[in-house]
C-alpha cells in the first residue's frame, strides 16, 4: 500500500471537509490539500529535478505547509525526512549528509541555520523556503498522478540519536506507517469525522505520525499559530474546535494542567502522552483536572508509537487494587506487535523479571539507513532490541525500569549523554567526563556533567558552556558542571554512572 493514497482517497470522498486549520481558521479543505500535494510533487520532479526515492528534508517549525510538503513528497514517490527544528546546524548538517538528502524545505525562521548546514556539507541540497515566492509557484504548478510505491519502499526516514553519539536513520516503510496508522484506531482512540488533532508537539516526531489516522478518516489537523506549545493558545484552540485530540510529552501535559484550572476543556477528547516517563502523581493530577481523557503510549522511532498502550479505561479504574501500579506502567502490548522481555542471552523472561524490551511486528523499521551492522545487531533474530529495560506483571502490563543505554529524556526530547561527553572531551583540560540525567520536576530530567581535569589544569566553566552551545542544540547542554577529582570506575576501567546518579538522587532527597 502506498501511504500517499490516504490523502487522494480523503480528497475524493470528503473534498469539502476542512483538512487543516491554522489557529482558529480553516486553512484548506481536502480537495485543496490534495491538489497542492500533487502540484508540489510535479514541481519536485520538473523544476527541482528530484527523483523517486530521493530523501527530502522537512526542517520546519510546525506550520500548515509541513503537511503540504509531507504529502507532496509521498505523492512524488520520494522519502520524507522530517528533522527536529531544535537541532543545531551541525546536527542538521550531519543528518542531511548522512541521508544524502536532495532537497530541504524550511520555514523562514530556520533559513540561516539551513544555509549554514548546507554550506558545511558542501553538496547540492536544494533549499526551498516554504511560504516564499518559489514555494508558491511550486504549490500551484502542474500536478502529476501519484507515483506508485510498494509497501517496502521508504516513506519516512526518522533520525533518532544513537548510543554511539551519532544519529541513525530508522527506515520506516509505507507498510510500517500504514499499520501504525490503522492500529491507532484499534488500541489508542477512535477518530470521529469531526475530530481535530492539534499539533502542539513537533510534527517531525510523534505528533506528525498521529496526523495520519486523522487524515485517514477525513478529520482535521490544527496547527497553532505559535508553531509550538503554549498552554494558553491550546486552551483557546480547544474551545473553538470539536473532538480535539493532541499528542504531548509528559512535561507538556504537566504545563497544560498547571496553566489554568478553570479553562473549559469540554471539547477536549483525548491527550495521548508518551515519549518519556510520566510520574504517577502528575498523572493523577491531570486526571483530576481533565477527567477520563488520558491515554499513554510507549514507542520508539524504530517502532513508531507502537510498542505498548495504557488505555483510557486503565486511567480511571480507581477501584482496581492495582490502579497505581497501572499508572506507573506503560500498559500492554499494542495489537500489531509482540513484546517480550529478555535476559542478556536473549532468553525470554517470565513476568516479574527485569530485562531488555524486544519488539516484533509489521510496524518495526526495516533497519537503519546505510548501517547494516548496527541494523543486524538491533534487529537480531527478527526482534527490535529497544535498549529499554522493563518488567511485565502477570496481566501483561509492562513497567519500564531503566534505560539500558543511559538515555536522558528532558522535556520529552531524547538526549544521548555520549554526544555531549564527546563535545566536552574536546576541551584540552577535560580528562574524563560523564553526563547523567537528574530528576527534574518540570522537565522529567535535566543534564548534569561530571568532569575530571587533566592534572595541573584549571577550567573556566563558561568555556565548556560555549563549547556546547557551538556544537549541540541548546536543550542538550548541561545545566550543571561538576568538577570531581576522579570518576567512579569498575574493574574494567569503565565509569560507573549508577554511582553518580545515586549521588544526585541522594542530594535531592
Ligand atoms: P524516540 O525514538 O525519540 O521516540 O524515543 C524512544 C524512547 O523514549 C524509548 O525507547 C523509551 O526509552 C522512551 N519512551 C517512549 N515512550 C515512553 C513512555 N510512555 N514511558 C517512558 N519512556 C518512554
Amino acid at each position: 500500500m502506498n501511504l500517499g493514497i490516504l490523502l487522494s482517497r480523503a480528497a475524493q470522498s470528503f473534498p469539502d471537509r476542512p483538512a487543516i486549520s491554522y489557529g482558529k481558521n480553516t486553512y484548506c479543505n481536502y480537495r485543496d490539500l490534495a491538489n497542492r500535494a500533487a502540484s508540489l510533487a510535479g514541481s519536485m520532479q520538473e523544476d527541482l529535478a528530484l527523483k523517486i526515492d530521493d530523501r527530502i528534508g522537512l526542517f520546519m517549525t510546525n506550520c500548515p505547509e509541513f503537511l503540504e510538503v509531507f504529502h507532496g513528497v509521498l505523492h512524488a514517490g520520494m522519502t520524507t525526512l522530517p528533522i527536529n527544528n531544535k537541532l543545531h546546524e551541525k546536527e542538521l548538517a550531519y543528518i542531511l549528509d548522512d541521508a544524502r538528502a536532495s532537497a530541504l524545505f524550511v520555514t523562514k525562521d530556520l533559513v540561516e541555520k539551513a544555509e549554514s548546514a548546507i554550506e558545511q556539507i558542501g553538496t547540492n541540497v536544494k533549499l526551498v523556503v516554504v511560504g516564499g515566492k518559489e514555494y508558491k509557484k511550486f504549490s500551484n504548478g502542474l500536478p502529476i498522478p501519484i507515483v506508485h510505491r510498494t509497501q517496502d519502499n521508504l516513506a519516512w526516514l526518522f533520525y533518532t540519536s544513537g548510543t554511539t553519539g551519532q544519529p541513525k536513520g530508522a527506515m520506516l516503510t509505507h507498510r510500517n506507517l500504514w499499520d501504525a496508522t490503522l492500529n491507532y484506531f484499534v488500541d489508542v482512540d477512535r477518530v470521529p469525522f469531526n475530530g481535530s488533532a492539534i499539533h502542539a508537539a513537533p510534527m517531525s516526531h510523534g505528533s506528525g505520525f498521529y496526523g495520519l489516522p486523522h487524515l485517514a478518516v477525513g478529520a482535521q489537523q490544527v496547527i497553532p499559530e505559535s508553531g509550538g506549545f503554549s498552554p494558553e493558545e491550546i486552551y483557546e484552540l480547544i474551545s473553538c474546535h470539536s473532538e480535539v485530540s493532541m499528542f504531548a510529552a509528559p512535561t507538556m501535559v504537566n504545563r497544560f494542567v498547571e496553566h489554568d484550572g478553570d479553562a473549559n476543556t469540554q471539547n477536549l477528547r483525548t491527550i495521548t502522552y508518551g515519549g518519556g516517563p510520566m510520574y504517577v502523581e502528575d498523572c493523577k493530577r491531570a486526571l483530576d483536572r481533565l477527567g477520563p481523557k488520558l491515554i499513554q503510549i510507549y514507542g520508539q522511532g524504530e517502532s513508531p508509537m507502537t510498542i505498548t498502550v495504557l488505555p483510557r479505561e486503565d486511567h480511571i479504574a480507581e477501584n482496581n487494587p492495582r490502579f497505581e501500579e497501572r499508572l506507573a506502567s506503560v500498559g500492554y502490548a499494542q495489537s500489531v506487535v509482540e513484546v517480550i522481555v529478555t535476559d542478556a542471552d536473549n532468553n525470554a523472561l517470565p513476568s516479574g523479571e527485569i530485562g531488555e524490551v524486544l519488539v516484533r511486528g509489521d510496524v518495526v523499521m526495516k533497519g537503519y539507513w546505510e548501517k547494516p551492522e548496527v541494523s543486524s545487531e538491533t534487529l537480531a533474530d527478527g526482534w527490535l532490541h529497544t535498549g529499554d529495560m522493563g518488567v511485565f506483571d502477570e496481566d501483561g502490563y509492562l513497567t519500564l525500569k531503566d534505560r539500558s543505554k543511559d538515555l536522558i529524556i528532558s522535556g520529552g526530547s531524547n538526549i544521548y549523554p555520549r554526544e555531549i561527553e564527546e563535545i566536552l572531551l574536546r576541551h584540552k583540560s577535560v580528562s574524563e567526563c560523564a553526563v547523567i540525567g537528574r530528576p527534574h520536576k518540570d522537565w522529567g530530567e535535566e543534564v548534569v556533567a561530571f568532569i575530571s581535569l587533566v592534572e595541573g589544569h584549571t577550567i573556566d566553566i563558561e568555556e565548556l558552556e560555549r563549547l556546547c552551545l557551538e556544537n549541540i542544540a541548546r536543550f542538550k547542554r548541561p545545566k550543571e558542571y561538576r568538577l570531581a577529582e576522579s570518576l567512579p570506575k569498575n574493574n574494567y576501567g569503565k565509569i560507573v554512572k549508577r554511582e553518580l546518579r545515586d549521588q544526585l538522587e541522594d542530594e535531592s532527597e
